[in-house]
């Protein structure tokens, strides 16, 4: 048993059950023993890997649209430029490397960086230290006096999360436990409805459903939405999950990934990434609580070629060789295609009301 799990035991003998979003919490995010705290989960010898790992591409075109963004906001000098959990830098690196062609841009850019592992942090400095950033602890410590261009990459999908689970035609809040047989953690219903009025819209849902709510996304979404309505600017949130609530229609898609298979989300607390699908439609609806207007989502390939992935893909051919035209097509379809991130993924833009419409999306896109 590892160290994590030994604390968790104990506070779960001395406290009760916990819910998924504590557990979520502190396997993610504990100061010594947490997954994020203690590694560098990505690429081939990690967990998992993200789209700015799988191709350049990605990380150019978010960086040309939020140029694009700063264009027609009037060029604010400064601006503040800010990535929640940028992993190892490389959306940051490749975003700020394409908007050079956009004159005064990165000049006019004050780098904030979100980040809570010390070890991508120090990763991110090698990567961006030419852009001298500031690394803030949590979004609370970016400054609010100048316009903000923000973007999220798969990070809302490792913000806690809490499931119920319908069951004899209540829903029950799903536990963590400590099984006394053979003191393995264990998933459990609390024995307590969920008080009513939690759940609304989904009393139709059938025995066994799994209604997953993330009141930390939430928040983080009107607080962005807030920032946004008050400071003017541009938030790109890509992640992967539902557009609407319930779109999944009521799954379980808390899960724990590891060297790259799936994993049992309890045995090793600490050493599998956790995640679960993010819902839009909740993001959007706080985010406009928050008094942002939000767009979308929309599917990952629909919104890359609309940013001009293909034409960007078309010049990067040109100057590449064999070997690297067949890496930069491969990437360019892994990113896109139905059946591989294409739709699954999906990007959610929030921005201050009345602003232009953003870079990849439509007017009629407006989340009402
Ligand atoms: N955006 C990157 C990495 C995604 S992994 C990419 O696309 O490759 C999630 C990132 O969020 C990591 O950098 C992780 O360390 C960071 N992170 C996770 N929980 C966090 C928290 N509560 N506060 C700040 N950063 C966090």
């Amino acid at each position: 048993m590892n160290p994590l799990g030994h604390l968790l035991r104990r506070l779960i003998r001395e406290q009760g059950p916990i819910d998924i979003g504590r557990y979520m919490a502190l396997a993610l995010a504990h100061p010594q023993h947490g997954y994020y705290t203690s590694r560098d989960p990505l690429g081939s010898a990690g967990d998992f890997i993200t789209a700015p790992e799988i191709s350049q591409l990605f990380g150019e075109l978010v960086g040309l649209a939020l140029a694009q963004a700063w264009v027609e906001a009037g060029r604010p000098r400064p601006v503040l430029l800010a990535e929640l959990g940028p992993g190892r830098g490389t959306l940051m690196a490749d975003a700020l490397r394409a908007a050079r062609v956009v004159p005064g841009f990165v000049d006019a850019a004050e780098l904030h960086l979100v980040e809570a592992s010390p070890v991508l942090r120090a990763r991110q400095a090698s990567l961006l230290r030419a852009y001298t950033p500031r690394w803030q602890a949590s979004l609370q410590g970016v400054p609010e006096t100048a316009p903000l261009l923000l973007v999220a990459n798969e990070f809302f999908d490792v913000l806690p999360l809490r499931q119920f689970v319908r069951d004899a035609g209540r829903w029950h809040e799903r536990l963590v436990t400590v099984d006394d047989a053979d003191d393995a953690l264990r998933f459990t219903l609390s024995p307590y409805p969920a008080p009513a009025g939690w759940l609304d819209g989904a009393e139709q849902a059938s025995d066994g459903a799994v209604l997953e709510v993330a009141p930390a996304r939430e928040a983080l979404a009107q607080e962005l939405g807030r920032r946004l309505a008050a400071q003017g600017g541009l938030a790109l949130v890509i992640d992967y999950g539902e557009a609407a609530t319930g779109g999944d229609a009521f799954a379980d898609t808390f899960q724990a990934v590891r060297g790259h298979k799936s994993a049992d989300p309890l045995a090793q607390p600490g050493e599998a990434d956790l995640t679960a699908h993010v819902d839009f439609a909740a993001l959007a609806r706080a985010s406009r609580l928050g008094g942002a207007a939000a767009y979308g989502p929309v599917e990952q390939g629909t919104f890359l070629r609309r940013l001009g992935l293909d034409l960007r893909l078309e010049r990067l051919l040109r100057s590449a060789t064999p070997a690297q035209a067949d890496l930069l097509k491969a990437g360019a379809e892994r990113l896109t295609a139905p059946e591989e991130m294409g739709r699954l993924f999906k990007a959610l833009a929030l921005t201050a009301p009345g602003a232009p419409v953003p870079p990849g999306f439509e007017p009629a896109e407006l989340f009402a």
